[in-house]
């Protein structure tokens, strides 16, 4: 018999939840509500995550900009996807929303700006006079 333990956190209730399996069929007990019944099938058959991390801007008034995927990933790929974001570089302006990378680790998720980061006004004056 397989058997996790999990919060949810769903809401701020934060029932704890044991989910078990046994020849196949899968058992949530302790949540308060149906979205929890869910939740904890989730964490326990296909836990996923949503990456949370930062790219650094070329030219802008701050060297980061905030991202995270599109929709949660699985949690057992995190490491991988935040590998394959390294040496990752985005050139300012950008725009809160603006897709930084497209795809990632064939997923069919992007990686998306969120918040906007201004070029810095140096290169904007200079680019002012060319
Ligand atoms: S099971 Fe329902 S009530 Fe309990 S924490 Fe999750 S969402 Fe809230």
């Amino acid at each position: 018999m397989r058997r996790i333990e999990v919060t949810c956190i769903l809401c701020p209730v934060g029932c704890r939840l044991t989910v078990t399996e046994e020849d196949g069929e899968w058992k949530v007990e302790g949540y308060g509500c149906r979205r929890g019944l869910a939740y904890g099938l989730e964490e326990a058959q296909n836990p996923s995550r949503v990456l949370i991390t930062v790219i650094p801007v070329d030219d802008g008034e701050l060297p980061v900009v905030p991202v995270k995927t599109s929709k949660p990933i699985p949690k057992n790929l995190l490491l991988k996807a935040s590998k394959a974001l390294a040496g990752l570089r985005v050139k300012a302006p950008v725009r809160l929303g603006q897709v930084i990378a497209r795809n990632l680790l064939d997923l069919d998720v992007n990686i998306v700006a969120t918040r906007s980061i201004k070029a810095r006004r140096d290169r904007v004056e200079a680019d002012g006079q060319k």
